[in-house]
């Protein structure tokens, strides 16, 4: 197939449902991991045509949603500060920290916010500011590590002095791992995120898969590749097997980007993270290598130590982890909205409740 709808072929997808259906003998829990996965899940209403046995359970998969309010509370101090130009993705600018405050009201009382498309476009905007101080806030899972990692490489060879990152970068496998060890847990199989696998490769997840007894499939984005996913893990569930599987191959291989994956760990070094809603995760997300550390917006400015806090009525922390949906949030489309949203995940173009609010009007009423 060459053309993206090929992928979207109701036709084809007419018959991944029925070949489904027709290998589907038991219930079965299958995560997918990847917030852009569950919008076109919620998008194209996959999970609606699939037998009432098969429950998509939604995942963590979305890094705006998992800074924590502590870093939303961080970026908001940086960006304020009058010799700072801060730039960001524009997700992030309406993520609240404390107080309900976000990035945009910084914006809106003078501070100078731009958001760029890139953490290179940040690089250039340090080179024509040399009297600035240029923060980039780095948000993103493996599939985005590499370009900020290119972003820092250039600047340390164009000896430019005036660039620095907020690092909120995390890492896909802790989350599984924390999902699949709770006691709660009641994830069968996994939908692996494909972008990510562009880069990672995946090899780590074989691991996964032997350890927790669990089949996992690297999956694409666009409806025929999740529904084929969808396909691959039940026949495995059904088989009682734990594999690896690639559905993505078109994008995917064992190894991955070798390149990148040099590149990132030149840069960056893991790190423990807290994941919001979530709590701490071992060695889930990313920090400066030493030898960068001249890079590290949390070095060079100083920032006071305040006390966060957060909506008593978000229950992202649930939607995250896939033990909740959404629409069983009491705030969901009353007192959370796309325009007035309480938590990260009613904002994030990845973010779950974002995408049920978009597509599942039902569930607003
Ligand atoms: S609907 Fe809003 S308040 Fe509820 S979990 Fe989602 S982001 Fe949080």
């Amino acid at each position: 197939m060459k053309f993206v709808d090929e992928y979207r072929d109701a036709k084809i997808a007419d018959q991944y449902v029925k070949a489904i259906a027709q290998i589907t003998t038991r219930p079965w829990q299958i995560m997918e991991i990847c917030g852009g996965q569950t919008h076109s899940i919620v998008k194209y209403g996959i999970d609606e045509l699939l037998p009432q046995s098969i429950t998509l359970i939604h995942g963590p998969g979305c890094p705006v949603c998992v800074t924590p309010v502590d870093l939303i509370d961080k970026a908001i101090a940086l960006a304020s500060r009058r010799e700072v130009i801060f730039c960001s993705f524009g997700d992030m600018l309406r993520v609240p920290g404390s107080q309900s405050q976000d990035l945009r009201s910084v914006k809106a009382m003078g501070g100078d916010i731009r958001i760029v498309y890139s953490p290179l476009d940040a690089v250039k905007i340090a080179g024509k500011n040399p009297d600035r101080q240029i923060i980039f806030f780095a948000v993103g899972f493996e599939t985005t590590v590499p370009t900020t990692a290119m972003a820092v490489y250039q600047a340390e060879k164009l000896g430019i002095k005036n660039f620095f990152l907020l690092v909120a970068h995390v890492l896909v496998s802790p989350g599984m791992e924390l999902i699949l060890s709770s006691p709660d847990n009641c994830v069968q199989g996994f939908l692996a995120a494909g972008h990510v696998c562009t880069i990672t490769g995946y090899r780590e997840y074989n691991e996964i898969a032997q350890k927790y007894q669990i089949p996992i499939v690297v999956t694409g984005f666009e409806p025929l590749d999740i529904l084929q996913g969808i396909y691959m893990c039940v026949k495995q569930l059904e088989a009682d097997t734990t594999e690896v599987e690639n559905q993505y191959s078109r994008s995917v291989s064992f190894e991955g980007n070798k390149t990148a994956q040099k590149l990132v760990a030149e840069v960056f070094a893991t790190a423990h993270r807290q994941w919001r809603g979530i709590g701490l995760i071992p060695h889930s997300g990313l920090r400066l290598q030493e030898s960068y550390s001249q890079f590290d917006a949390l070095n060079k400015f100083k920032l006071e130590k305040g006390t966060t806090s957060e909506s008593l009525d978000c229950i992202s922390g649930l939607i995250l982890q896939g033990i909740k949906k959404p629409h069983q949030c009491s705030a969901f489309g009353k007192h959370c909205t796309p325009e007035k949203p309480l938590g990260a995940p009613m904002v994030s173009s990845e973010g779950a409740c974002a995408a049920y609010y978009r597509y599942r009007q039902l569930a607003k009423d």
